[in-house]
C-alpha cells in the first residue's frame, strides 16, 4: 500500500526541534523520548528520525542501517529504563490500531505489571 506522510505531525515537529522533548537517548537515526502522558512508571518513544508513518511502511522502506539503528536504540531504553523485569512494546497502526500520530513509533511501557495485553471491545 502507499504511505503517504503528513510532515505536519507532532513527532515530525519534536524532530525539527519546533516543540521539546524528554529525550532519553538519540541516535544517528532515531530518538528515544519520554511519552508526554505515560501510561506506566516507564513509557518511553522510540522513533525513526525518517519520514515513516507506521511500522509495516518502515519495515517496507527504511535502509538496514535505519533499521538496525533503531532495533539498537529500543535495546538501549530497555537497558537504562532498567526493565530486567518485563516490558511491553506496542505499535499502533492506522484506523484498527487507533494510532494518533502518523509518524512511526513503539511504545516502551514497564516498571509495573501491565495486566493483560487487550482491553475488552
Ligand atoms: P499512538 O496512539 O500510538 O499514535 O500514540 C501516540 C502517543 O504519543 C500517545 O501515547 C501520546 O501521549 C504521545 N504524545 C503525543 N504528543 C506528544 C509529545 N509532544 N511528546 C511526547 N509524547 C507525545
Amino acid at each position: 500500500m502507499a504511505h503517504r506522510y503528513d510532515d505536519s505531525n507532532i513527532f515530525a515537529r519534536i524532530l525539527r526541534g519546533e516543540i521539546p522533548n524528554r529525550t532519553v537517548h538519540e541516535s544517528e537515526h532515531s530518538l528515544a523520548f519520554e511519552d508526554i502522558q505515560p501510561q506506566a512508571p516507564v513509557h518511553v518513544l522510540v522513533i525513526p528520525k525518517g519520514a515513516y508513518v507506521g511500522l509495516d511502511h518502515f519495515l517496507a522502506a527504511a535502509s538496514e542501517a535505519e533499521q538496525l539503528d533503531f532495533n539498537r536504540t529500543v535495546a538501549e531504553v530497555i537497558r537504562l529504563k532498567d526493565l530486567g523485569d518485563g516490558f511491553r512494546a506496542i505499535s499502533n497502526a492506522r484506523a484498527h490500531g487507533l494510532q494518533e500520530v502518523p509518524h512511526y513509533h513503539l511504545h516502551i511501557l514497564g516498571g509495573r505489571s501491565l495486566g493483560r495485553m487487550l482491553a475488552e471491545g
